[in-house]
């Protein structure tokens, strides 16, 4: 028995330097008054860093709740950044990124502590070192708020992202050359609002291809942003739209607008998760009901500029 307990530390002593080696993960609990700053200054990460890694669809934290933080390598003697990127097979400019406090690639030291680059899949929040901010209008186009929202977009000067489904789009070509020629981002929003979970692959593809080649057709632009009805798709989904060369979009800040809530609401939820990267959620389609999203509309515009921030298209947003 001695024998077999001495064999088995044995072991774990001559893996314990591999473990050190290798990149580490670490969980952090959210303290009272914790905020995304003050934990992505902590781990000398970024905001949008912390939040695409977890996934987290607001920018309001809960004392208690659990957040993962970006997997961390320890420079050991003779490293340089270069050797270390080959090491964890990924590119030095990647590495670069996800270390923001390294300004001269030169400069490390053994016993550094370094980020591991984090590779998302979704992409839930766009550069949070600037005070910019991407308003998003989902299910379109149609005719009754659609051209009230490009007008209040156009008279406040602001550049928005609309993630059309093909359906509408061979219903309503008009608008949505309307939305590409006065600026806006265009990215897909699949052909008829599936529930991409309960999809096949083959069927998935279909939905989304189609509706490319339908915006394709009639703007003569390929999008590559795309985001999945009510929010939901499988790893597996998004790690295949990824492969076809899209860039899988949620949300910082839902303003839940097709529920019913007030235009008051709708601000109130959007000043709430606003914060630099953020990307707001909202529908310029809707059935029946109240909606209120076009009142809401140059509120938040207002207020958010009253901020200081700025308003950019998601893939501008995303731009480092
Ligand atoms: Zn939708």
């Amino acid at each position: 028995m001695f024998k077999i307990v001495t064999a088995f530390f044995a072991i774990i002593l001559v893996c314990l330097p591999l473990f050190n080696k290798s990149a580490m993960a670490e969980t952090y609990k959210v303290q009272e008054r914790g905020t995304l700053l003050k934990i992505a200054d902590k781990y000398r990460t970024s905001v949008d860093t912390i939040v695409n890694l977890n996934k987290l669809l607001s920018t309001q934290l809960k004392p208690g709740q659990y957040l993962e933080t970006p997997k961390t390598y320890k420079v050991s003697e003779g490293e340089t950044l270069y050797k270390i990127s080959k090491e964890i097979r990924v590119t030095l400019l990647e590495l670069l990124e996800a270390n923001p406090t390294i300004n001269n690639p030169d400069w490390i030291y053994p016993g550094q502590i370094i980020n591991v680059p984090i590779k998302n899949e979704m992409i839930y929040m766009g550069d949070s070192s600037k005070k910019r901010i991407a308003l998003t209008f989902d299910d379109g186009p149609e005719d009754t708020y659609t051209p009230q929202i490009l007008e209040i977009l156009r008279e406040k000067g602001v550049k928005a992202t609309f993630f059309v489904v093909g359906e509408r789009v061979k219903e309503y070509p008009e608008r949505l050359k309307q939305m590409y020629r006065e600026g806006h981002a265009i990215g897909n929003h699949t052909w008829d609002h599936p529930h991409l979970p309960e999809l096949t692959d083959e069927q998935m593809n279909e939905s989304i291809q189609s509706t490319t080649a339908e915006i394709e057709k009639i703007i003569g632009f390929k999008p590559d942003l795309f985001r999945p009805p009510y929010g939901e798709i499988e790893d597996r989904q998004a790690e295949l739209l990824t492969k076809q060369g899209y860039r899988s979009i949620m949300w910082t800040a839902d303003t839940k607008d097709w529920s019913g809530v007030s235009a008051e609401e709708i601000v109130s939820r959007v000043k709430q998760d606003a914060s630099p990267g953020a990307i707001v959620l909202q529908h310029n389609y809707h059935v029946e009901g109240k909606f209120e999203t076009v009142k809401a509309l140059p509120e938040i515009i207002d207020e958010l500029r009253a901020q200081g921030y700025e308003f950019v298209t998601v893939p501008t947003l995303l731009g480092k």
